[in-house]
């Protein structure tokens, strides 16, 4: 049987990158899934493929009558909540102090921080009534080390680590899981995009940063999308029922020092 069998899951970004990667690796371990995310012709494909096991939600998380949608359709369609893996992101094109504004700032904290800090709040009485559950949340390297660029992407996975934390504590009552997952240089979409690329060339890039960059990665190559998806299974899946508070960094060793 599947490490996921049973079990009901909401991934957030899930169209592509680290979310799509965990549908299909979630989806395979037996977990029906809402794949929630804002590009609905992907979403639509992808429920296609998983007929009956992946359910497309539109849900942008900056908005919490949407994320409310979002976790009622995982009781409505599913049953009920296992799993959330708050996930969707977008990266802020490098911009230092000097450069952002406090629009900026608020939006893409609003993407990054409250978006997750408010599914928790909605999946919360879902995995509290099937006895607990598992919470993930993406940070990353940047939010762990500077170094890494922008000032308000960074700022918001350090406080998505945080928010684990704090999360964990609260909600340990209810037999509640929540950590923090925090990739590396993962090719996807998103790390083209904060340096203006498409994402071939961006696949190209990340692998020579890794291999050539100011220090050279222990595991020299970009991570995959499948890289993040067994960890974030390690997370959800009862594997890690003695995990909770804390982060899991996999990064191929860029952070090593
Ligand atoms: P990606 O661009 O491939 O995927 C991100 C997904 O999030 C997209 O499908 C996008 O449509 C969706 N999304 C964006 N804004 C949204 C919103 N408001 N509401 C709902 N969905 C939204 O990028 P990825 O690399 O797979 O990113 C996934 C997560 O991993 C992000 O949180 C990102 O910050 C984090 N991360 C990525 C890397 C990396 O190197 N790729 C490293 C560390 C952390």
């Amino acid at each position: 049987a599947g490490r996921l069998e049973g079990k009901v899951a909401i991934i957030t970004g899930a169209a592509s990158g680290i979310g799509l990667g965990a549908v299909e690796l979630f989806a395979g371990e037996g977990a029906r899934v809402i794949a929630a995310d804002i590009q609905d012709e992907k979403g639509a494909r992808l429920q296609e493929r998983f007929e009956g096991r992946v359910r497309y939600v539109r849900c942008d998380v900056t908005r919490e009558d949407e994320i409310a949608a979002m976790t009622a359709a995982a009781a409505s369609e599913f049953g009920g909540l296992d799993i959330l893996f708050n996930n969707a992101g977008i990266s802020d094109r490098m911009l230092t102090v000097e450069e952002i504004t406090a629009e900026g700032w608020d939006w893409i904290f609003s993407i990054l921080v409250r978006g997750p800090m408010l599914g928790i709040k909605h999946a919360a009485p879902l995995m509290r009534e099937r006895g607990g559950g598992s919470i993930i949340n993406t940070s990353s390297v940047a939010g762990l080390q500077a170094g890494f660029g922008p000032i308000a992407y960074s700022s918001a996975k350090a406080a998505v680590i945080q928010m684990s934390r704090v999360a964990a504590a609260q909600l340990s009552p209810q037999k509640i899981r929540v950590n923090a997952l925090c990739p590396g240089l993962i090719a996807t979409s998103i790390f083209g995009a904060s340096f203006g690329l498409p994402r071939e060339t961006a696949d190209k890039l990340a692998a020579m940063i890794a291999a050539t960059g100011p220090k050279v990665q222990p595991i020299p190559k970009a991570g995959l999308p499948e890289d993040i998806a067994k960890a974030a299974l390690f997370l959800a899946s009862d594997d890690s029922e003695f995990v909770t508070g804390t982060y899991l960094l996999v990064d191929g060793g860029l952070t090593v020092g």
